[in-house]
């Protein structure tokens, strides 16, 4: 046996050394001869076979080596040389099996046939080690694999470390296309509208350890642009390095242009898109607060359908929606840009006029408003014409609450409606 130098000096010191590091190793270790017949042992080997050494001795070795042919054979190249280590399952005593890791030093590198050290070393905490490890991630796997929102992991460069598959449902993207690239790459892309925002946000939540929410566009390959919910969550290892940032991303396109629809119709009437009575009121909030701070007078135009129940009852509810739409249509193509044209309900307009203040150029959009109703209205079925009433006032009274301009406006249609309709009246109170 070759011995470091160091050593050379102090023969007794040295074989002192040996003898605790065979004494006192936890791994069992096995001298055993080239038949494979136990010859001597350290007292670490009771634990991992049962048996006292003293037992052991003389004993084949295969005699506690599960009754595997393999594994046996596996063996038998370890004794022979060929093999260095090797995973066996002891028999102990007790009839449980112990899964082993042997490793192999000959007693003589240059003569095998010797003998060999076995060194035992009981795997039973690692292999329980691994299997956790291994079950741990068989469950994050089969989350992230069927979960409907794409799971990411991604490193400090923002590089994506995993990709759920789902971003091929999501995003119409392999995942295999999206892992590894950068963030920057236009595979998995978020609008360039958001990089800066997006950069910031990941860096503070970086720093802080503080999760983030965030709405954004993110590409889908067919769709292009889609409203998405990204959510981030920070990884950190014990020593409080940054690992892993954890982004959860959700197609909400739905979700949003449901939103969207619902702030349409807050505003808006369903069957003709006109502005509805909120929007109408907000309009005309915010012009008496132009009148009242700056001056600038303005002008409501109401008006009503004469005889619509008729028109109800000869053609029928749909015809009668038909010309509800045709009415809105003209009146909005008549005021376009110059104020509100609304619905206010059933066959009740009523228009505000930004910046009229004159009775000349009231009675001209009047005029236009009755022109253009004046053409006969073509439904599925049948052409129908209809006259209307119409009530009007240029408020230029300031500090008047909405009800006393409105109210203008409406005394005004009651007397067209009074005296016989199909006119309109301008009350100038
Ligand atoms: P007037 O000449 O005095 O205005 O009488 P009118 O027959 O036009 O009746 P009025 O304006 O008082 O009532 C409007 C009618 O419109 C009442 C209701 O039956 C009908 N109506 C209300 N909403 C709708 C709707 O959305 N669609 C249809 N087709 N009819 C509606
Ligand atoms: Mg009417």
């Amino acid at each position: 046996m070759k011995h470091s130098p160091n050593f050379q000096n102090n023969k007794n010191e040295t074989a002192f050394n040996y003898q605790s590091l065979f004494d006192l190793n936890t791994d069992a270790i096995l001298i055993i001869n080239c038949l494979g017949e136990i010859q001597h042992g350290n007292p670490a080997c009771e634990k991992i076979i049962g048996y006292p050494v003293i037992e052991l001795k003389n004993k084949s070795f295969f005699h506690f080596i599960e009754e595997n042919e393999q594994a046996k054979a596996c063996f038998e190249d370890i004794i022979k040389g060929i093999k260095k280590k090797t995973k066996i399952q002891l028999l102990h005593r007790s009839g449980s099996r112990i899964n082993c890791l042997v490793r192999t030093i000959p007693l003589d590198e240059s003569d095998i046939k010797k003998g060999l050290f076995l060194g035992l070393k009981d795997m039973t905490f690692y292999d329980s080690l691994i299997s956790k490890y291994r079950q741990s991630e068989l469950d994050f796997q089969i989350i992230a694999e069927n979960v409907q929102d794409v799971i990411i992991l991604m490193n400090e460069h923002r590089q994506y470390l995993y990709v759920s598959p789902s971003v091929k449902e999501m995003f119409g993207f392999d995942k295999h296309i999206v892992e590894g690239k950068l963030q920057k790459d236009p595979f998995f892309y978020n609008h360039p509208e958001y990089a800066e925002l997006l950069g910031k946000i990941y860096i503070d939540s970086r720093q802080t350890g503080k999760p983030f929410q965030i709405v954004i566009k993110v590409l889908h390959k067919e769709k292009g642009w889609v409203w998405s919910e990204v959510k981030g969550t920070p990884v950190y290892d014990d020593e409080n390095n940054f690992r892993q940032m954890v982004l959860v991303v959700r197609d909400i396109s739905l979700q949003k242009e449901n939103q969207e629809m619902l702030e349409y119709y807050a505003y808006h009437d369903p069957l003709t898109g006109l502005a509805n009575r909120r929007c109408f009121e907000k309009g005309l909030a915010e012009s008496i607060e132009k009148l009242n701070l700056k001056g600038e007078s303005f002008s409501l135009i109401l008006f009503d359908i004469d005889d619509f129940k008729t028109i109800n009852d000869t053609w029928g509810h749909e015809a009668g929606d038909q010309v509800i739409q045709e009415v809105a249509n003209r009146t909005q193509h008549v005021i376009g840009e110059l104020g509100i044209a609304s619905r206010l309900g059933g066959d009740e307009f009523i228009v505000l006029l930004y910046d009229c203040s004159t009775e000349e150029e009231l009675k001209e959009v009047i005029h236009k408003i009755q022109d253009a109703l004046l053409e006969e209205i073509v439904t599925e079925k049948q052409t129908i014409s209809i006259t209307n009433s119409i009530g009007a006032t240029i408020c230029r009274k300031k500090y008047m609450s909405d009800t006393y301009y409105f109210k203008n406006a409406d005394v005004a249609l009651y007397e067209v409606k009074q005296h016989g309709k199909n006119q309109f009246h301008i009350n100038c109170s």
